[in-house]
């Protein structure tokens, strides 16, 4: 009986493991009966929202809003992001989240015959939608964990060497900063990969966690989308903007691509809710920049106690530090369950010994760092 029901079901669906979230705190709530949850596994905004997008959303469900389709076009949101940017609003795509974009491209430029190009312990959903589409995917190995820069980071160098051997690769995946690895690529080194690929594969610059940044390493989008039409960026209301619940990211590219983008996005893929919410969000750049002084200096901190601790952390830009414990890191995942905090283990991503921590307010990482030296104790 299942086997009829799996028979004509793509061999890449077939092989593919389904993506695993973080923990909700629900979930640990009735799994384990504790209350008080921190949860620091999805490297979600801890501040959550601006005030102002929670008056303006509350406002809209008060009026007789929700019985009508959404703008299909998003015409507002796009004018509020092409001013930022400084570019036309016929380079901008919106996505159910960015995860939809990535999850375009792959329907748009990957399958059969075709390979996809990204790093090892780069973020998830790139092997995912490239298996989806029974596109072969091109595993490009990290820097090794011995290297005193960036360790497990992006190899750009070996992206180059893979790229001519592999003439097949029409998409190629770069999250900067990476997730899971908050490790990073300096501008210059992107764009010396920029200048080395041909015209006809797209470059999909992941930059979910952009804003964290420090402001030395944020690249300038707008000119290289103009001196490059084959790059393509990504970014998302989901991190600094606190809207991961609601899912809205967009995509930056060629006019062209955009058009493609276009044909396969659902025509209402972003909720109307959604597209008020980042409207105002974007209205509100001091939220942002809360958001951005309170992971700088949190994620610091992090950094500094959990070193003196004898821990090995990578480098990160983004709001969140992954450990190496140098041992199986999932009873130490499980003692933190059992104090009411949700971190992300890494076996998935094929680090068993790590884990990932998002950075939280000051009050809930002291809370896990409390629940870690008791579990390592
Ligand atoms: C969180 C994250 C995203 C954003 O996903 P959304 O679908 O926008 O919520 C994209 N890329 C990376 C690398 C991420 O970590």
């Amino acid at each position: 009986m299942t086997t009829a029901l799996t028979q004509n079901a793509l061999a890449g669906i077939l092989s593919l493991e389904a993506y695993t979230p973080g923990m909700p705190i629900d979930e640990l709530q009735r799994r384990l009966g504790i209350k008080d949850v921190v949860k620091l596994a999805s490297n979600e905004n801890p501040l959550g929202p601006s005030p102002k997008v929670k008056a303006a959303i509350a406002a809209s469900v008060a009026g007789d809003n929700l019985a009508l389709y959404p703008d299909g076009s998003g015409f507002r949101l796009k004018q509020k992001i092409a001013a930022m940017h400084g570019i036309d609003t016929s380079c901008i795509t919106l996505g159910n989240g960015s995860n939809d974009i990535l999850e375009f491209l792959a329907r748009i430029y990957a399958g059969p015959g075709r390979a996809v190009m990204f790093s090892a312990y780069a973020f998830a959903v790139y092997p995912i939608a490239t298996q989806a589409q029974n596109a072969d995917a091109v595993v490009v190995p990290a820097r090794p964990a011995t290297d005193p820069v960036m360790p497990y980071g992006h190899d750009m160098a070996g992206f180059a060497a893979a790229l001519k051997k592999r003439p097949d690769v029409a998409l190629i995946f770069i999250a900067n900063p990476n997730n899971p690895t908050g490790t990073w690529l300096p501008p210059d080194e992107i764009e010396a990969f920029l200048k080395v690929v041909p015209p006809h594969i797209i470059v999909a610059l992941d930059e979910a966690y952009f804003e964290y940044q420090d402001a030395a390493l944020r690249p300038d989008t707008a000119r290289w989308l103009k001196t490059y039409p084959n790059l393509l960026v990504s970014r998302t209301f989901s991190k600094v903007y606190g809207l991961a619940g609601l899912r809205v990211g967009y995509a930056l590219s060629h006019p062209t691509v955009a058009d493609l983008l276009n044909r396969v996005r659902q025509p209402f893929n972003n909720n109307s809710l959604a597209l008020l919410a980042a409207e105002v969000a974007l209205d509100d750049q001091q939220h942002v920049a809360d958001a951005v002084a309170l992971n700088t200096s949190e994620r610091a901190r992090l950094v500094k106690e959990l070193s003196a601790m004898g821990l090995k952390l990578l480098p990160s830009q983004a709001n969140f530090v992954t450990i190496d414990f140098a041992r199986d890191g999932k009873p130490i995942h499980q003692g933190l369950l059992e104090k009411g905090i949700i971190v992300r283990p890494m076996t998935s991503y094929g680090l068993p010994t790590f884990l990932r921590v998002s950075v939280g307010t000051a009050a809930e990482n002291a809370r896990f760092l409390d629940a870690l030296r008791a579990v390592l104790a």
